[in-house]
């Protein structure tokens, strides 16, 4: 992972958090299956089912916000993200899995951001 990108994700986002987390690493995931990387301009469209902590980790890192009309949050109290390629018209969508087992906030924070991507989420894309 990119040590410096979540350095600098926690500083826009105040505090380090599991839920920060959840969305640096939806981004990068979503980034390396759509082969885009921080959206300029509109070319990567976020919907984010949750309203929370995970949405500013899609603001700093995919460079999706509401103001640029490319983050739409539509809460469903699911913690899930689904990324589209408005270019190609690619998408992927991304479920957070329950985490099993007790972890502490700063075992679940590395598991969020180390783990194979698959035990993280439930990855379904459109290629
Ligand atoms: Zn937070």
């Amino acid at each position: 992972m990119d040590q410096i990108l979540w350095g600098k994700s926690i500083v826009f986002h105040g505090h380090e958090c599991p839920g920060l987390a959840i969305g640096f690493r939806a981004c990068e995931i979503a980034k390396e299956k759509l082969g885009l990387d921080f959206s300029d301009d509109e070319e990567l469209i976020c919907i984010s089912e949750i309203d929370s902590c995970p949405v500013d980790a899609i603001r700093f890192v995919a460079g999706c916000t509401e103001e640029k009309g490319n983050l739409i949050i539509n809460r469903t109290g699911n913690a899930a993200f689904s990324f589209f390629n408005d270019d190609t018209g690619e998408s992927v969508r991304l479920v957070l899995k329950k985490m099993t087992g007790e972890m502490t906030k700063d075992e679940s924070k590395r598991f969020i951001l180390e783990a194979p991507a698959e035990e993280v989420f439930s990855i379904l894309d459109s290629f």
